[in-house]
């Protein structure tokens, strides 16, 4: 074992650069930050299909030492918000730190540090290993069959090729989540003709994406007491959202509920309407959000189909009832194996024990960040991080700011720090009793914010309030703290 210490961070989206950013900020400069893609931004980077966008205000989804002033509507487009991570990157100098094209593949603990391995074969061994690989990274593609011999181009949503011109296509979408809301409602403007896939129906809440106006973007530009107030207001929004989940008996859900059924009263023909109403509460799902999405359902060249996907054929997709509706492009945005975490990865432990051991029955964590038997290895945005509508980039703080005390206590003392089973369990059971109280439990739908296996909520339904709170500082009696024979990180 060499002595020279060492920090890996697994992934440049934004969780990977913010990492980056605290670890230089707090003079640990021997990192490396591994990104499989060629560039950095993470599903900003990826997803380029049409109409992909942030729900999330700007203003909000930026990190609050630097919010997102120079967005020019309210809801930014996936291009602008890569552009705004990477000028985060670049203007902390954490662009220097990035290692493209290169998925770490395996890590190991050898009972004193962390045994890299990457998808290039390299492997070296290092202090603490991060992981920053996101939640919705690994593409759920349906087996339907007869798939292999579709004619024209059928693609998941996150492969997408946006230099593709769709204009004068007959396209098919397959999936009502999000990304297929996104996708129908910009893609319906461009194409011949659209047939919209939908298994189940969403609730949609209506929001106006309006452009910032140029003496908004100024006053911003000039004003930081306006930029603070105007992010302290979206927060105060985005709060009452997620009170909405916790209890949905509450003021919040009622009127959220309302505005849904609102929306969904705007669509004129009653047997659209019928195919396009949830038999299930509102929230059960994660709420998709669009103020257009209606309207372009309604368009003369698009057609909602709910009979059951039979077969893909060479010229197109055949339903149950028989009708084959003819193609030239497929999207499948059929969503996201959202519990795979860091896997495919695989990860090795004290006493051998894998990911997939300390995972067999659920996602055993602590707090989201951290794993038994899984010393120095701290993960940013793990199981059972919050759900309902605190921004992912709060989460991300959040996380960070806490896993960097870790790795100052793992500096300073020379340790190996790992979260107490028993701990883990019982903060474990008291997430999923909260949990399950949920609309996401109770409001009888599936959604990735269940465990597949059980059926159990996998996301928390803390507020940013509470979040913050909770992260503020770890509490290290709830660790197993090992002293290493190795001197101090930095
Ligand atoms: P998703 O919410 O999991 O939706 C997947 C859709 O595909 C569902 O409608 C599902 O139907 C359908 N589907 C899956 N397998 C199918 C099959 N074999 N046959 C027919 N239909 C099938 O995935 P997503 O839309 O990609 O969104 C995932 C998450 O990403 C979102 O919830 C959100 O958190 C995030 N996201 C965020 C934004 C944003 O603006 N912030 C944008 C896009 C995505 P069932 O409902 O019947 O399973």
């Amino acid at each position: 074992m060499s002595a020279a210490k060492r920090i890996v961070v697994a992934g440049a989206g934004p969780a990977g650069i913010l990492m980056g950013i605290r670890l230089l900020e707090r003079g640990y400069t021997n990192f490396t930050i591994y990104e499989k893609q060629d560039d950095l931004g993470g599903t900003w980077l990826r997803n380029r299909y049409p109409g992909n966008a942030c729900d999330v205000p700007a203003l909000n989804y930026s990190f609050s030492f630097q919010p997102n002033i120079k967005a020019t509507h309210t809801y930014e487009g996936g291009r602008q918000l890569q552009a705004y991570f990477r000028e985060l990157a670049e203007s902390h100098g954490v662009d220097d730190y990035i290692i493209y094209n290169t998925e770490v593949v395996d890590a190991t603990w050898d009972g004193v540090c962390w045994r890299i391995t990457t998808g290039n074969g390299t492997t070296e061994e290092v202090d603490v290993f991060i992981s920053a690989v996101g939640r919705l990274h690994r593409p759920r593609i349906p087996d339907f069959p007869g798939m292999d011999s579709f004619r024209g181009l059928i693609t998941h949503s996150t492969f997408w090729d946006d230099s593709y011109q769709l204009e004068g296509k007959r396209l098919g979408v397959i999936g009502s989540g999000s990304t297929g809301v996104q996708i129908v409602t910009q893609a319906s403007k461009e194409v011949a003709h659209l047939d919209f896939f939908q298994r189940t129906p969403q609730w949609v809440l209506p929001i106006e994406n309006e452009e910032i106006s140029e003496e908004i973007r100024q006053r911003l530009a000039e004003d930081p007491e306006f930029v603070q107030q105007s992010f302290n207001d979206l927060e105060v929004w985005l709060e009452e959202i997620t009170n909405a989940v916790v209890d949905s008996e509450s003021a919040e859900a009622l009127k959220r509920n309302q505005d849904c059924y609102d929306a969904l009263a705007t669509v004129k023909d009653p047997v659209l309407r019928a195919k396009l109403t949830p038999d299930y509460a509102v929230g059960c799902k994660r709420l998709v959000m669009s103020g257009e999405f209606y309207r372009q359902v309604q368009q003369p060249n698009v057609e909602v189909i709910t009979e059951r996907i039979e077969r893909i054929e060479p010229e197109g997709i055949r339903t149950a009832d028989g009708v084959l509706h003819e193609l030239d492009v497929i999207i499948l945005a059929t969503g996201f194996y959202a519990d795979s975490y860091l896997r495919p990865m695989t990860v090795t432990g004290q006493d051998g024990k894998t990911l997939d051991d300390i995972w067999a029955k659920e996602y055993m964590n602590y707090k989201s960040v951290a794993l038994p038997y899984m010393p120095n290895l701290f993960l940013i945005n793990g199981p059972f991080s919050p759900g309902g509508s605190v921004s992912v980039l709060m989460i991300i703080e959040s996380h960070v700011n806490y896993i960097m005390q870790l790795i100052d206590r793992v500096a300073t003392e020379n340790v190996a720090i790992a979260p107490d089973w028993h701990r883990s369990e019982t903060l474990l059971r008291q997430v999923q009793h909260i949990a399950m109280q949920t609309v996401w439990y109770t409001g009888g739908c599936t959604s990735w914010y269940l465990d597949s296996r059980t059926g159990v909520p996998i996301v928390n339904p803390m507020s940013l309030e509470q979040l913050r709170a909770d992260m503020k500082a770890p509490i290290f009696d709830d660790f197993v703290i090992t002293p290493l024979p190795r001197a101090a990180l930095r």
